[in-house]
């Protein structure tokens, strides 16, 4: 109950707060793309703010926005939303936006990272407030074509005008989540929730469980094509059961074998000791550390990040499946090209 009177819908949003302010959307990727085209489709009046050379700059100009720079879309815009990478954001923001930013504007992100670990320090005068979409950019754009949106998390850091909330769920209204539902959260619980999500279950504890599943498959002999199958393809038909009607939704369509086996066999898997190192990563997360070691990581140029990538692409789980997918044109397969 009380969780529910925390999300609001379409029926509570107006959108002409966020159509009678200008607002500049920095940064031209994921997210950024698909809240600019969705705010457009809305009536809202946007431009784009890029680096020079930047090389998302042709895309936004084929689009039709207005491309600026950071430093002229900050001056134009009375919302700054910025979509650069976590990373980018501290520099851009002293550089380019505070310079620009006067009483009665909007600093707007979609990830409370920078502001719950005081690598972006904002002015007194001037509203802070997180719209966070629950998905890819990709899909915000797409659910939003398809009549629909994503659900997305609102929360105001400091409200200096009494409107912060007003303007933020406005915004989250015209970039589709009022269809979706707009939870009402803080900047330090949307965080530290997120960074446990991907590095625990969704990213690291999903990707890890996976190639210890083939990996154990493998070694006993099996052929690395079923293993593929059992351990990793099969995961999607799985989850969307667990997506569209919970774990019981997932019990009720599997056979009784697979049921048993679940009860009898995941907790031996995902045991006490598991849960203890989840507990670790929140504890890491919530006293900075996990967010010092990354910000370190990244001011060094990432050698540590990149050389991890380019291991795990050479893994043979990606090897195996990439052989497979083209064979399943049915599953739209993709790959990626490494950029750089
Ligand atoms: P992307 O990496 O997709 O976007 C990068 C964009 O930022 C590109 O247009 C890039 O342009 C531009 N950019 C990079 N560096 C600079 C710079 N120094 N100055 C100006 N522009 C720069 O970012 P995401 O969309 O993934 O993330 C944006 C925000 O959204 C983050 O806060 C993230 O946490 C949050 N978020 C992301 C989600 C996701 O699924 N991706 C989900 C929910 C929230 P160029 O072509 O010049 O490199
Ligand atoms: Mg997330």
């Amino acid at each position: 109950r009380s969780i529910v009177a925390n999300i609001r819908f379409e029926e509570h949003t107006k959108l002409d707060i966020i159509q009678r302010r200008r607002v500049a959307v920095i940064g031209y990727g994921s997210q950024g793309h698909a809240h600019a085209l969705n705010l457009r489709d809305n009536g809202v009046d946007v431009c784009i703010g890029l680096r020079a050379n930047s090389r998302s700059a042709t895309k936004a100009s084929l689009a039709g926005f207005d491309v600026l720079s950071v430093s002229d879309a900050a001056q134009r815009a009375d919302v700054i939303v910025l979509l650069a990478p976590d990373t980018a954001q501290p520099a851009i923001y002293r550089e380019h936006i505070a310079p620009h930013l006067s009483a009665g504007k909007m600093l707007l992100f979609a990830h409370g990272f920078n502001i719950r670990y005081g690598t972006i320090e904002t002015p007194n005068d001037v509203d802070v407030a997180l719209v966070a979409p629950k998905s890819p950019g990709h899909r915000v754009r797409e659910t939003f074509l398809e009549g629909g949106g994503v659900p997305c998390l609102l929360a105001v850091h400091h409200d200096a005008s009494g409107e912060a909330d007003a303007v933020a769920l406005s915004y989250a209204a015209a970039i589709g989540s009022g269809r979706a539902g707009v939870l009402t959260t803080t900047f330090a619980e949307e965080t530290e929730t997120d960074l446990f999500g991907e590095q625990a279950v969704l990213c690291g504890g999903v990707s890890e469980l996976i190639k210890a599943g083939f990996d154990t498959l493998v070694d006993a002999g099996y052929q690395p094509e079923i293993a593929y199958f059992e351990c990793l393809h099969e995961l999607k038909l799985i989850v969307d059961l667990i997506y569209r009607g919970g774990l019981r939704y997932m019990r009720y369509s599997v056979s009784d074998t697979a049921e048993y086996g679940d009860y009898e066999s995941g907790p031996r898997v995902i045991d006490e000791r598991v849960r203890e190192r989840m507990r670790d990563l929140l504890d890491e997360i919530r006293d900075g550390s996990f967010a010092k070691k990354w910000i370190a990581e990244s001011e060094a140029g990432c050698p540590g990040f990149e050389s991890r990538r380019a291991q795990e692409r050479e893994l043979p789980l990606e090897s195996v499946g990439n052989g497979l997918r083209q064979m399943m044109t049915f599953i739209d397969p993709v790959t990626v090209v490494p950029q750089g």
